[in-house]
């Protein structure tokens, strides 16, 4: 098998363990101890006596040992040496690993006589490099000549593409600790410092802080020290100019929410119209409140009815009620009343947000989330992702004591969240903003078509969640739309969206995708996506139960109603595609097909365009479809395999639940050929097969789905870039070899031995 090679080295848990380090990270005390747990762990896995990392000193320019195992631990802080000396600062030169089967015959060789490494032959060293910044370097070492090989080299060189961002967060956050105290802030920031979180939507932040206090959003309480406007017609004003800026607001965000621009503030637009609610405050402005007592009285009697109410959708309102009291608050204010954005540019800390909420402050163009429970549903998530709005979640309710206005850094790579940072921390966090940047700029504009490094063209489909990520992938020419999530537009509304709600938007996904394959999949609610205005499912085993394809089939008129939305919207369209989610039988399937004839039929007697024959194809995520796949084969048009459902199926593992991460295991033997007999049966049918879920987009998953023959895959659109680069990489004989030595084995060890013994199927060859 070409490049397979039995290893000493345990190559594959290094890497994993090296994807563990945020954890090392968060139990070391000092970036001396963080270190030297690294080198430990790296010299171990690769079975070298000797490891050692050395950082780069921006002050001096020297590279300074800073953590071994093996060599004179006094050497350490001592051996130091300016980039281009040595072994060491030539690899840091080179920016490229350097491997030498007999160092002392290198003319480069420099003798350390207090680090005691003359017995030391053989020598790998690997950059840890980060955008343009130097970092350090990562050295393992042996006694015996010529011991490292190829296959080191590439494992050291995909551990130290995670070990350069774990090294400069460390540095970091020990910095920041050691700041500290010192630092003359108020005493609750005093307290937090560095915290650390969970990454929600990656990203980086830095900017003063807006805090919704209460339970639900926006607080309502106000320095009574700010002036306001005393009279009913100062009132009035205020809640006239309120209307006018929600306006300003939702024209605003048709641009970047165009699915539902109209609807975010429709509550909003409600209340205000609702004549008690105004004239409740009026009242009681009249009978001697002043206008902001007036708006809190009120305001606070409805949140306190809507929160009391048994409607999920009565209790979301009570955040609309909140936020528009505060607008109004705002506005009474005697200066700066044109203050349109309440958060603009900060970064927001709740303790819980909608959906809806997120898509709200999206629109006021917040720089950042930060969550202090765990109210997060993977909605939230997913649409920060979608937005690009970084988002921790933290567990530390004392962030809401926090002043309004105090700088925070939201690092979201990392689940970080810097409050009050100093200057050093701003300069290095903003040095890697303007590092990534400029990588991003000197990428050139994508090719046309992608293909692995010996020419197999791949299709790189977009995952579409919010009409606004199309930019995204068009500019980099995605082949069109694997997957459309068409949650949520239902999610932002307060009933099901009619059918004349949802043309418009299926039909602008299609004319922004011209002449590409749109794929467009029915309605995949309940489970963890949940419906607000559908107290009824509540279910004590939500992903078991009357979820996606189950529901549109049990509430037939709801599906009808989108099948005819897009088969309208897709009238003209030749790539138009629908796609059924969580189908467990041919029936279902059937049933499914029944209802896209019937929605066509009874379009045609409406004489109402429509495209009456787009292609149907279902999602792959129940193992019950496996043993059946050859008969679905038959039947449809195209399948995508939705590999985080299925991994979650297939495992009994909730894939959202922590406590059982460590047994949702993509490389489970079971999985990987439930995968591979799909993409056979798909291939023996002629039927397209595609992979629309996360494993998608990890290099070593990609490898294998190149190995066994899939061409089709859909990731989220800032995925795409890598992806196309893995697969530039990638020779398809190799690809093959590595699929076919994973489907042999039968234990997930067997598993992680290949894995282990393949890092070229592992490497992102661009991190
Ligand atoms: C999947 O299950 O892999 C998938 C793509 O669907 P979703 O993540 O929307 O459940
Ligand atoms: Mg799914």
């Amino acid at each position: 098998m070409p490049r397979m090679k039995r290893k000493k080295g345990d190559h594959f848990n290094l890497l994993c363990d090296i994807g563990e380090l945020a954890g090392l990270l968060a139990g070391s005390d000092n970036i001396e101890q963080f270190l030297q747990q690294t080198v430990v762990m790296v010299a171990r896995h690769l079975d070298a006596p000797v490891g050692s990392i050395y950082l780069y000193e921006e002050a001096t320019r020297h590279l300074v040992l800073r953590a071994t195992v093996g060599l004179n631990p006094a050497a350490v802080g001592k051996v130091r040496l300016s980039i281009g000396e040595g072994l060491v600062g030539k690899t840091m030169e080179r920016k490229r690993h350097l491997r030498e089967g007999r160092a002392s015959g290198n003319p480069h060789f420099k003798f350390f006589e207090e680090a005691d490494e003359a017995r030391f032959e053989s020598f790998l060293a690997v950059p840890l490099i980060r955008g343009d910044q130097n970092i350090g370097v990562l050295v393992v070492q042996h006694e015996q000549e010529d011991y490292f090989d190829e296959v080191d080299a590439m494992a050291l060189r995909a551990t130290a593409s995670q070990l350069a961002g774990s090294v400069e967060n460390a540095r970091l956050m020990f910095h920041f600790q050691r700041m500290g105290s010192t630092t003359p802030v108020a005493e609750a920031t005093d307290r937090l410092g560095l915290i650390k979180g969970e990454s929600g939507a990656a990203g980086f932040a830095l900017a003063p802080i807006a805090v919704f206090k209460s339970g639900h959003g926006p607080l309502l309480a106000y320095r009574p020290d700010t002036e306001f406007a005393s009279t009913l017609a100062g009132f009035r004003k205020a809640v006239d100019n309120t209307h006018q800026q929600l306006k300003t607001l939702q024209a605003r965000l048709a641009q970047r929410l165009p699915e539902s621009a109209a609807l975010i503030f429709e509550a909003h637009f409600m209340i205000l119209k609702d004549a008690r609610f105004v004239a409740r405050m009026a009242e009681k402005i009249e009978s001697g409140l002043s206008p902001p007592e007036a708006v809190r009285s009120v305001a606070r009697y409805y949140m306190d009815l809507f929160s009391s109410s048994s409607s999920a959708y009565l209790r979301e309102k009570t955040h609309d009620i909140e936020d528009l009291a505060r607008r109004i608050l705002r506005n009474l204010r005697q200066i700066g009343t044109d203050d349109t954005d309440l958060c603009s540019g900060r970064i927001v800390i709740a303790r819980e947000l909608f959906p809806s909420d997120v898509l709200k402050l999206a629109s006021e163009d917040v720089r950042g989330i930060i969550l202090v429970s765990g109210g997060v549903t993977s909605h939230v998530a997913i649409l920060s992702r979608s937005l690009q709005i970084p988002l921790v979640i933290a567990d530390r309710p004392d962030l809401l004591d926090l002043p309004d206005n105090t700088p925070v850094l939201v690092d979201a790579d990392m689940g970080n969240i810097y409050v009050n940072p100093d200057r050093e921390v701003k300069k290095r966090f903003q040095a890697r903003e303007t590092a990534k940047k400029r990588a991003a700029e000197t990428t050139g504009p994508p090719p046309d078509e992608t293909r692995t490094a010996d020419g197999l063209r791949v299709h790189l489909m977009a995952n579409i969640n919010l009409l606004g990520e199309l930019v995204l992938a068009r500019r980099l020419r995605a082949d069109g739309v694997g997957l459309y999530r068409t949650e949520f537009p239902f999610l932002v509304r307060s009933t099901f969206p009619s059918e004349e709600e949802q043309m418009p938007i299926y039909r602008r996904l299609i004319e922004e995708m011209a002449g590409q394959v749109v794929t467009i999949r029915t309605l995949d609610i309940g489970g963890e996506k949940n419906l607000p205005y559908l107290d009824s499912t509540v279910e004590a085993n939500p992903e078991l139960g009357l979820r996606s394809i189950r529901f549109s089939l049990r509430y037939g008129d709801i599906f009808a109603q989108q099948l005819r939305a897009i088969l309208r919207a897709g009238a003209g369209a030749a790539q138009l595609r629908i796609m059924f989610p969580m189908i467990s039988s041919i029936d279902e399937l059937r049933q499914a097909r029944q209802a896209v004839a019937e929605a066509a039929a009874s379009l045609a007697v409406d004489g109402l365009e429509h495209n009456p024959t787009p292609k149907l194809g279902m999602m792959v995520e129940l193992p019950a479809v496996l043993d059946i796949i050859d008969d679905f084969a038959a039947e449809v048009d195209f399948f995508s395999i939705g590999t985080n459902d299925f991994i979650q199926y297939m495992l009994a593992v909730d894939r959202c639940n922590k406590t059982v991460a460590d047994y949702y295991r993509p490389y489970h033997p079971a999985v990987l050929r439930g995968i591979d007999r799909v993409v056979r049966a798909a291939r023996c049918a002629g039927k397209e097969v595609a992979v629309c879920g996360e494993m998608g987009h990890m290099p070593v998953f990609i490898t294998f789905l190149i190995g066994i023959g899939l061409t089709r895959f859909s990731v989220d659109p800032q995925f795409i870039p890598q992806v196309r680069r893995h697969l530039a990489a990638l020779d398809t004989a190799m690809a093959a070899a590595f699929a076919a030595a994973l489907l042999k084995e039968t234990s997930l060890s067997a598993m992680k031995e290949i894995l282990n013994t393949h890092p070229e199927a592992c490497h992102d060859p661009n991190p």
